[in-house]
């Protein structure tokens, strides 16, 4: 479709919003800026009648793509895009787009981090900070974009395809929003239904969803896996792991913890690979990654018991993964906001692994109940006082992880939020 001369909605003019305005305003556009709650006279109230009178609606990440008011502008021939699409048609360079429900941004962030080692140019951006309409002024030919995507951004593209695109796994999440893992997984899958021939699908060959997307794609398809050989691929042999029939490195050299780490690393070599990266400059550049804030970060050692901070372990599957990276002798840290999950799947780790759990938020006797006395629980209330019942309670040779399982929103402002706050908290002790 022309932008020169066209009228765009923008909806949700937080930081996507306001980039995507930009690009469409540089592109001879005239943008309208469309919110539910406009934060200035300029910006349209997210009505009906905003659309009236647009040749084209362009979707913040944030926007439920389901809406009434979209749905509208649609039966008229009004054709409804997200941010991403929109990016991607001006978007210089190719795209290796990483997925899944979690790891992409530690995979997106190891994948730059390997291509710039290797004197690859590489831009990343996406849902790890940069949004993408804000990427293409700085895009160039030959250039890679490195952009992580959620599956917000995915459920609208049509002729957005990704060179490389890489699914990590599929488990619940955001079903708020998605409403049915079906829709869910669906909306991730768009990923690989929109590459051609030409193109690498990147595939974890260990999660039935994503073993599935090979179905979809016409794309070439490149494996990854923790349990079995696999070819074309990467997989773990051992303590070894191979990419493309070849040994890159051992498990121990990575240095994130965590069979989930293996895995991310398994995705962003084979990424790295396709675009052209060899073995000795992966090996080198994972050896290199400082890993990335609030995922499964180191905080401190004191008195011999380890402090770990995964704030960003917002649902189970990621507690479960952080959980698993440690032997035992943990003290875990969990709850804050509910977002109506079923938190049992953790009982049998912790029974295992765990000392006790140190409960915070309002999901704390939801989680205590599913528990089951699985483990000894403490509710604690805040952070805080969870914080001081690990350091009076947790011998040399134990952990404290801060891993909650629970959104954050119930006492701050955001999962980075808590996270510095434990930071600072295990920092002042
Ligand atoms: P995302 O960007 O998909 O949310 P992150 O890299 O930010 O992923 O990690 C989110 C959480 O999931 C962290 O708590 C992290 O420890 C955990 N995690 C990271 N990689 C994986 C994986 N491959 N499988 C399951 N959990 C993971």
């Amino acid at each position: 479709m022309k932008i020169d001369g066209a009228r765009v909605a923008v909806v949700g003019m937080a930081r996507s919003g306001r980039a995507a305005t930009k690009l469409l305003t540089e592109q001879g556009a005239v943008a309208i800026g469309v919110d539910q709650y406009p934060a200035d006279p300029s910006i349209r109230p997210q009505t009906a009648e905003a659309f009236a009178d647009v040749d084209l609606i362009v979707l913040s990440p944030g926007v439920p793509a389901d809406l009434q008011e979209l749905n509208a502008a649609r039966k008229r021939g009004v054709p409804v895009i997200g941010d991403l699409e929109l990016a991607s048609w001006f978007l210089q360079g190719d795209i290796a787009g990483i997925t899944g429900s979690n790891g992409k941004t530690t995979t997106t962030a190891l994948t730059g981090h390997i291509l710039k080692e290797s004197k690859i140019p590489a831009q990343v951006g996406g849902n790890i900070g940069t949004p993408p309409a804000s990427m293409v002024d700085t895009s160039r030919k030959g250039q890679w974009n490195v952009l992580e995507l959620s599956s917000f951004q995915l459920e609208t593209i049509n002729s957005f395809h990704a060179r490389i695109g890489a699914a990590l796994n599929v488990t619940p999440d955001h079903l708020d929003r998605h409403h049915t893992l079906e829709a869910y997984a669906a909306a991730k899958g768009r990923l690989f239904e929109t590459q051609t021939r030409n193109d690498y699908a990147v595939l974890n060959a260990d999660d039935p969803i994503t073993r599935a997307y090979a179905k979809r794609a016409r794309s070439a398809i490149l494996w990854f896996s923790v349990k079995e050989r696999v070819s074309p691929g990467a997989y773990l042999d051992g303590e070894s792991i191979v990419l493309d029939n070849l040994p890159l490195m051992t498990v121990r050299e990575i240095p994130l913890r965590g069979r989930h780490n293996v895995e991310n690393t398994l995705a962003a070599a084979l990424v790295a690979c396709v675009a052209g990266a060899r073995h000795s400059q992966i090996r080198a550049a994972v050896m290199s990654f400082p890993g990335v804030e609030h995922r499964l970060e180191f905080v401190r050692d004191l008195d011999g018991v380890a402090w770990y901070n995964d704030s960003k372990a917002t649902n189970v599957d990621a507690t479960l993964k952080a959980i698993a990276a440690f032997e035992g002798g943990l003290w875990v840290i969990l709850g804050g906001k509910d977002k109506n999950t079923d938190y049992s799947p953790l009982a049998a780790p912790l029974r295992e692994r765990a000392h006790s759990v140190l409960l915070i938020g309002a999901a704390a006797a939801k989680i205590e109940s599913q528990l089951n006395g699985a483990v000894p629980m403490t509710g604690c209330g805040t952070l805080e006082a969870a914080v001081k019942q690990a350091r009076a309670r947790a011998h040399p040779g134990d952990t404290v992880l801060l891993a909650p399982a629970c959104a954050s929103f119930d006492q701050f402002e955001n999962f980075e939020h808590r996270g510095r706050e434990f930071k600072r908290m295990v920092g002042e002790l």
